[in-house]
């Protein structure tokens, strides 16, 4: 089989199973956003992903990221929107600002200085979703629920940013479905006070269907669709 087809097996098998979480949630796909996750692929994966309709694609780390993106040929990149998920390090703002869409990671107030400062540069917002930590303990990325409002404020008040809503990764062990019981309260809380930020991104190759039954509306899916990644280069 060649790799275009194992992506388009791959694919397929995926937008199948939100399709039926979907409909078992009684929702519409057209209200779903699969962000293809491309770490560690090659930039020939995401072109294969872009002919094969996919239209969000997110990435991890800025030092693969910045490369890659600025590989894609323009003809494709035009089509797609490119989404950061993974921890980020103040540093490494502007460098994503510069290609990054829409950042899902954003968990702290220096974080959104530095975004805002250097998404001025841009000939458009760029979108932010507030990264919540569904762990009990803090430390793997994220702001404690009862720290979202405060970064939430401090997006809003961001003259380059826009709110989006929010992004959350279920902690290994639990029941996603328990985890993502959490992360629709505090939505509904950021809702209250930001009517606009309504995307939930929840949902990897793991856990599709809980995310979906969750309200998710962005789902972030890597394996299953390109298989195993290879290890970091
Ligand atoms: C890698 C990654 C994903 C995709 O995970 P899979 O299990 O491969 O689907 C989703 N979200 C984030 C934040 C990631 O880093």
């Amino acid at each position: 089989m060649s790799r275009a087809e194992e992506i388009s097996r791959g694919l397929a098998e995926v937008r199948r199973r939100i399709a039926d979480a979907a409909a078992a949630a009684g929702r519409s796909a057209d209200e779903l956003t699969l962000v293809v996750v491309t770490k560690r692929f090659p930039v020939d994966d995401i072109v294969a992903l872009s002919q094969l309709g996919v239209t969000d694609i997110g990435e991890n780390r800025d030092q693969e990221a910045c490369v890659k993106v600025a590989d894609i040929p323009g003809e494709v990149r035009e089509q797609l929107t490119v989404h950061f998920v993974g921890q980020l390090q103040t540093n490494k703002a502007a460098s994503v600002a510069s290609y990054a869409d829409t950042v899902h990671s954003v968990d702290r107030g220096r974080l959104v200085t530095a975004l805002d400062r250097a998404a001025e540069r841009r000939d458009r917002p760029l979108d932010v979703l507030v990264q919540v930590c569904l762990d009990p303990q803090p430390g793997r990325g994220g702001a404690m629920p009862d720290e979202v409002p405060a970064v939430a404020d401090a997006v809003v008040g961001a003259s380059h940013l826009r709110l989006r809503g929010l992004m959350a990764v279920a902690p290994l062990g639990e029941d996603p479905a328990a985890a993502f019981a959490r992360l629709v309260t505090v939505g509904e809380r950021l809702r209250a006070e930001h009517p606009d930020a309504g995307w939930l991104s929840a949902g990897m190759s793991g856990d599709i269907e809980a995310a979906v039954a969750a309200g998710a509306t962005h789902l972030r899916v890597g394996t299953a669709i390109l298989g195993s990644r290879p290890p970091l280069g």
